[in-house]
């Protein structure tokens, strides 16, 4: 008894959490398991990523703490009037109505089984059929937001297009060798010109013309006027991220809405367009306003980018 109580303490010490290239090489084993014709890893990658980034931020739904993140509740997977909520007998979960599925063929259907949950999740997605289209309406049926969908449809756009899910690396900004720039972490602070808002970002100074790169992987959603950020654009990332990119001079012609980018992507030239019609410059100096906002699945809220922008202009210093 002894003996097996410390047998098992020195298994679980020496048991070695797997490295971040590991955990990634799991989850993509499930997405190429569960993947079928109507329904490509990506779209399984993508769902999966959505719940992970909300589960992340969110304290009222349960945090799933294994390889992958997508869960049923017990209602859903056993069926609302099913009287054993934890039922895992498949004929009794489909009589009661649940969606729970046996992924490993072990004969039960668990929703603690990243198995069973893949499985149930892919058979669920492809009845609606192959498009793109039918890959929309089964994402509405489950989540009932435009807004969940986009930010799903997003990140199955880049997953497709680099054929990977390691999209998790980022840069600064501007340049940072060669441009002169200047920041502060000054969350909070007024809006100096015409109105109480809280900053929601910080502001890079530079001289007019300086290169703004793409901080992240991501899709143009937004592009065009605004009255207070002028020239801006909006890139929504892998991690339900929203970059906003504002005042700038003038913008890489080579972009437009639905394009992809990535750490590095030219997007435009820093500048002081804003706080006016369109085409009003010059009413501050110089500087990128730089942005994020997260999405939890209900609301997109501005957070500090400050201390990101430190790591990634350290990250990009290092860099040949
Ligand atoms: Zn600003």
């Amino acid at each position: 008894m002894l003996w097996s109580i410390i047998f098992l303490n020195e298994a679980s010490a020496n048991a070695k959490e797997p490295s971040g290239e590991e955990i990634m090489q799991q989850r993509m084993d499930y997405y190429m398991k569960y993947q079928d014709v109507f329904v490509p890893w990506h779209y399984l990658a993508a769902v999966d990523q959505y719940e992970r980034n909300i589960q992340s931020v969110r304290k009222d739904i349960p945090k799933r703490d294994s390889v992958v993140a997508i869960q049923f509740s017990d209602e859903v997977w056993a069926g609302p009037f099913n009287p054993n909520q934890t039922d895992t007998s498949i004929a009794s979960i489909q009589y009661f109505g649940g969606v729970g599925l046996d992924g490993n063929g072990d004969g039960k259907a668990d929703n603690q089984s990243d198995d069973d949950v893949m499985y149930t999740m892919a058979r669920y997605l492809s009845q609606y059929g192959p498009s793109e289209d039918d890959f929309k309406m089964a994402l509405w049926e489950y989540y009932k937001s435009e807004q969940v969908i986009n930010q799903i449809l997003t990140i199955a756009k880049l997953y497709k297009h680099y054929d990977t899910i390691e999209l998790d690396t980022h840069v600064f900004p501007l340049p940072v060798r060669g441009y002169n720039y200047s920041y502060r972490g000054t969350w909070g602070a007024s809006r100096g010109w015409g109105g109480r808002r809280i900053h929601e970002g910080t502001d890079i100074f530079a001289g007019y013309g300086t290169p703004v790169v793409s901080t992240s992987y991501g899709v143009v959603e937004v592009m065009g006027w605004n009255e207070f950020g002028g020239w801006r654009i909006g890139i929504r990332d892998n991690h339900n991220s929203y970059h906003y990119y504002a005042h700038l001079a003038y913008y890489n012609k080579d972009l437009k809405v639905g394009d992809i980018v990535e750490p590095g992507t030219l997007l435009g030239g820093v500048g002081s367009t804003g706080y006016g019609k369109e085409g009003t410059s010059g009413k501050f100096p110089p500087h990128l306003h730089y942005g994020i906002y997260k999405f939890n699945g209900k609301t997109e809220w501005a957070f500090d980018p400050y201390p990101s922008l430190v790591q990634w202009e350290k990250t990009s210093r290092k860099k040949k």
